[in-house]
């Protein structure tokens, strides 16, 4: 079966701003959602040669249904299988607040040095149905608190909005490189369109 590639949304479009719905009982919809999203998270990595796709969440195409997708390898580019969660569901965080670069296929070409908790306890439910609890930390946890935000139409750059110094960009090396604050990021409109 072909999947179409969809576009992957990106700031402005409000629909990433927007709160998700509940999956409820996965169905075939689900499924074609879930490999669209794939489809997508591939096609973009193609064009991005030193970046990959780690995860995504379905608004990021437009559809605000509460599913993620996470890759079940990060350290290699050939292996593009993916872990999709429907419903995901932070029941609790813990550990220490650690700082790490975090970017966002939907916000392009930044990247942030992002606050979040080492640890986390994950409620989501498999394709099949069957719900699952998880207990998550690290790399894996800074991905998925990443992705449930998107749920919930939060972006990675709304913890850092106000520090001037968490924001970078990749140079043409893949090196990230520190963003001008002033210039680019304050007040900017398209990254915080509710900001009066
Ligand atoms: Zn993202």
């Amino acid at each position: 079966m072909s999947t179409k590639i969809k576009p992957i949304i990106t700031t402005p479009d409000p629909r990433l701003r927007q709160k998700s719905t509940k999956v409820g009982f996965p169905d075939d919809s689900t499924k074609k959602i879930i490999n669209e999203m794939i489809a997508a998270s591939l096609d973009w990595e193609k064009s991005h040669p030193h970046e990959l796709s780690a995860a995504m969440a379905a608004p990021q195409l437009g559809i605000n249904k509460r599913i993620i997708i996470v890759r079940d390898d990060t350290d290699n580019k050939k292996n593009s299988s993916f872990t999709a969660l429907l419903d995901p569901e932070v029941i609790k965080t813990d550990g220490k607040i650690t700082k790490d670069y975090e970017g966002c296929l939907s916000v392009p070409f930044l990247y942030g040095l992002v606050p979040r908790p080492e640890k986390a306890r994950i409620k989501a439910k498999l394709l099949d149905g069957r719900e699952v609890r998880i207990k998550v930390d690290g790399m894996l946890a800074r991905t998925l608190l990443h992705e449930i935000d998107h749920l919930n139409g939060i972006l990675f750059i709304d913890h850092i909005k106000d520090d001037k110094d968490a924001f970078f960009e990749l140079d043409e090396d893949g090196e990230l490189q520190p963003v001008d604050y002033d210039t680019r990021i304050k007040d900017n409109k398209e990254l915080f369109p509710d900001e009066a």
